[in-house]
């Protein structure tokens, strides 16, 4: 499941991937749009994890809807609202449980995966962060337990599969059929939450 020590350790870990891997994000960010992700999540995730350590949680909804509202504050390019509604919508599904195992997690990142898609009016196919979100969702609900070493595995093949596509999103898609064979900085990203993620639930 996920306590609100497992998720205070998920917010660090992610912050600490997304530091080690921030000129690399940066990198994947500039043939296909601006060169600002690593920079722009690294302050993000920086912002969060100065919050959580500041508050005492009695809850994972009350610490994801700060994850969110801090990103969504502090993230100026368009992956700040966008993983923000994420985990906005995830905090929303933990509040309704006092319990966190894995169907509630399940339901929380497909609630968090249609939040996006509402939100930044995409969907699969379109070289996102939908590309790994939505695939998890569907690995979560093919499973009936925590495999952590699945959960990294399938994120990262998932974040690899960007590569393949043609944006149609996002500042990417004004590169057109050049964006293809990059990765996704988003899906990278996300690669980083989904692998933090497998290595805090239990
Ligand atoms: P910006 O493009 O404003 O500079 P970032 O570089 O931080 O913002 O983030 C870019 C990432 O945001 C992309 O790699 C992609 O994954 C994601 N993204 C952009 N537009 C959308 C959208 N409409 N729906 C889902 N994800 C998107
Ligand atoms: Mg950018
Ligand atoms: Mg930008």
């Amino acid at each position: 499941g996920l306590q609100v020590t497992e998720a205070v350790e998920w917010m660090k870990r992610i912050n600490e991937k997304i530091h080690i891997n921030k000129e690399y994000l940066t990198s994947l960010d500039q043939p296909i749009g601006d060169g600002d992700h690593g920079i722009n999540m690294a302050r993000g995730f920086q912002e969060v994890s100065n919050k959580i350590t500041m508050e005492n949680y009695e809850n994972v909804a009350d610490l994801l809807k700060d994850v969110a509202m801090t990103l969504m504050s502090k993230v100026g390019g368009a992956s700040g609202p966008l993983f923000g509604t994420a985990f906005l919508k995830m905090s929303l599904v933990a509040k309704g449980s006092d319990t966190i195992n894995h169907d509630n997690i399940t339901r929380m990142l497909e609630e968090a995966v249609n939040g996006v898609k509402q939100r930044g009016k995409a969907v699969e196919g379109e070289k996102t962060l939908i590309d790994v979100w939505s695939p998890m969702v569907e690995y979560f609900k093919r499973v009936d337990r925590f495999k952590a070493g699945e959960i990294a595995g399938e994120a990262k093949k998932a974040m690899e599969n960007t590569k393949d596509i043609m944006a149609t999103k996002g500042r990417a898609a004004y590169f057109k059929e050049k964006s293809i064979g990059h990765i996704d900085p988003g899906a990278a990203t996300s690669f980083y939450m989904f692998e933090a993620l497998s290595e805090v639930i239990k």
